[in-house]
């Protein structure tokens, strides 16, 4: 028996299968994985997103590693189920119908968590409002906020239409969707009779909403011309309603997000912290991400945890037995992992890798602050680290964003590594980086890097797939890895932890590459080549300390205490 759901869960990007293109990176694949914890869990969630017919892009490298994109359209018929149900939205005085397909994500024991996907392409629209909800981040500035009106009034519109009456909380899964809070203002003024919404209502709103952020990068706080969101909501009030849209000239919906909430909250301890510091106005709390458990792990540890750790699905908890687990069969599972993965990568980039070889792995957005070439600032000393290692493989992936100029020349510049790396240093980077490709590259390699510039990333969340994997990270200390690292027994450090205390000083790349390499020669190399003892139980407690914390599970049981049920 299935509840009505409880808590609509709003995000512009829900990645819920490989072939489901709807995502670009790990907001979606978070927001997948929450949903799919919620179904094995019993939670009373709905899912709402667009239904981005036409994905988000495919990636081409040529030769060169030079990025192109081709859109990736999908028969949303074949997976998704039409409902009858319609809304409407107004954009600019147009009035813009919308449809939902649903998507049911299952729980073992059958319970239903569904998943909107709003959807205007109908005949009755124009022909541009039909293409709205074709391209996930596509478009100009107006594009983006016509889609954000689709998501957060269309949504909650369309759960009035579908009749889910008994919504408590609303959940805005970073501000693209912060639009769903105008509406219940809008709608609560109207059902008493008013054209304005008043203080008490903005306070009742708050009660019900509840926000994530995701980044600290500016660029990923969606801010609007104040007349373009004018224009397109047919509103003139911003001015007259300060304490919700702080405007000043921007419609920031950010801001907008935190104003209309009452619970708001970054996605790992050290994000809470730099969100504190940039929001200082509101008190943010910390709930860290995680990943969903059964989805990440690889057939290969699927089958050891089945036979050594029963219930591990439901129970993530569980996975801290594994440090019981036979070294041999965790040394196998691994082999059988990297073989596939290397299958992979022989079938794509006709490169033939070596199972013996340590291969470490990369896969991210290619946005500069990932600083995915760190590994390469010293190339005859990372040669020299190949030889000492007798071969070392790096296995890259990652799309850059369309108009990400930089990103895309990082990935050639990568690319254009090759040759001078030979033949100390194998080098591939696999096309069109995927849930897909996600699920050989994290289980498949032997120790995970991750780089990016601290305090930038918010969180990361593929070192937790490789954790549960008992692939261990060798990474900056920022995100998910200030909590998940303890020095030589989940992992390694690069650098020193960032501090928010100002002390004069900004992150030293210089610093974290030298680190990287000290690393590599002192702890990693000579662990994986003739401490293998040692190296396996790294990878024991990655699964036991790190894949029994950093799954969606728990994140799910964070936010039911802490935001839904509080
Ligand atoms: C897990 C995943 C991500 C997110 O990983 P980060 O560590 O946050 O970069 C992005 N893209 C794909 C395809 C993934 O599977």
């Amino acid at each position: 028996m299935n509840h009505s759901p409880q808590i609509a869960y709003f995000s512009m990007e829900i990645a819920l299968l490989p072939e489901m293109p709807t995502y670009s990176g790990g907001l979606g694949v978070l927001a997948g994985d929450f949903l799919k914890s919620a179904a094995d869990l019993r939670t009373p969630l709905v899912g709402i997103t667009l239904v981005h017919r036409q994905g988000y892009f495919r990636q081409r490298l040529d030769a060169a590693g030079r990025q192109t994109e081709e859109p990736c359209p999908w028969i949303v018929g074949r997976l998704l189920r039409e409902l009858p149900a319609r809304a409407h939205v107004t954009i600019e005085g147009r009035r813009v119908a919308l449809r939902a397909w649903q998507y049911d994500v299952r729980g073992p024991a059958g319970f239903v968590v569904p998943v909107l996907f709003l959807d205007t392409n109908l005949p009755e629209n124009s022909e541009w409002d039909r293409h709205l909800t074709d391209r996930l981040y596509g478009g100009d500035t107006y594009y983006r906020f016509c889609q954000e009106v689709v998501l957060g009034i269309g949504g909650v519109r369309m759960l009035r239409a579908l009749e889910f009456d008994s919504i408590r909380n609303y959940h805005m899964n970073e501000g693209h969707a912060a639009l769903l809070g105008l509406e219940l203002l809008d709608t609560s003024a109207a059902a008493n009779g008013r054209p304005h919404f008043t203080l008490e209502e903005v306070e009742l709103v708050r009660e019900r909403c509840i926000f994530t952020t995701h980044t600290p990068v500016p660029a990923g706080h969606d801010k609007f011309p104040l007349d373009l969101a004018g224009r397109v909501l047919g509103r003139h009030d911003f001015h007259e309603h300060h304490e919700v849209f702080c405007c000043e000239g921007v419609l920031n919906l950010t801001l907008l997000a935190l104003n209309l909430s009452r619970y708001h909250n970054g996605v790992a301890r050290s994000h809470g912290e730099v969100s504190q510091l940039m929001f200082p106005r509101y008190v943010i709390d910390a709930i860290t991400n995680g990943v969903h458990a059964a989805t990440w792990t690889s057939e290969p540890f699927q089958r050891l945890f089945d036979r050594h750790i029963p219930g591990w699905r439901e129970d993530n908890y569980s996975l801290r037995n594994a440090l019981r687990i036979p070294r041999a069969e965790v040394r196998a599972a691994h082999r059988q992992a990297k073989e596939r993965l290397f299958a992979h990568v022989e079938q794509t980039c006709r490169r033939e890798l070596d199972v013996s070889a340590l291969t470490l792995g990369f896969g991210r957005r290619a946005a500069t602050y990932k600083r995915a070439d760190l590994l390469f600032q010293d190339i005859p000393r990372l040669k020299a680290i190949g030889k000492a290692a007798g071969g070392l493989q790096v296995i890259y992936a990652g799309k850059a964003h369309p108009a990400d100029q930089p990103g895309k020349d990082l990935i050639a510049r990568i690319v254009g590594l090759q040759r001078s790396l030979r033949p100390e240093v194998e080098l591939v980077y696999l096309e069109n980086y995927d849930m897909a490709i996600g699920q050989f590259l994290t289980s498949g390699v032997d120790v995970w890097l991750n780089t990016p510039a601290p305090p930038l990333e918010a969180s990361g969340t593929s070192g937790m797939k490789a954790a549960l994997n008992g692939v261990p990270s060798l990474s900056v200390l920022d995100g998910w890895w200030v909590e998940g690292h303890v020095e030589g027994v989940t992992g390694w450090a690069i650098g020193k932890p960032w501090s928010a205390v100002p002390n004069g000083d900004t992150h030293d790349g210089n610093h974290d590459g030298a680190s990287l390499y000290e690393k590599l020669e002192e702890q990693v190399v000579p662990w994986f080549s003739r401490r293998h003892n040692a190296f396996t139980d790294v990878m024991r407690h990655a699964i036991a300390m790190n894949g029994s914390f950093f799954n969606t599970h728990r994140m799910l049981n964070q936010y039911a205490h802490k935001a839904y049920l509080a």
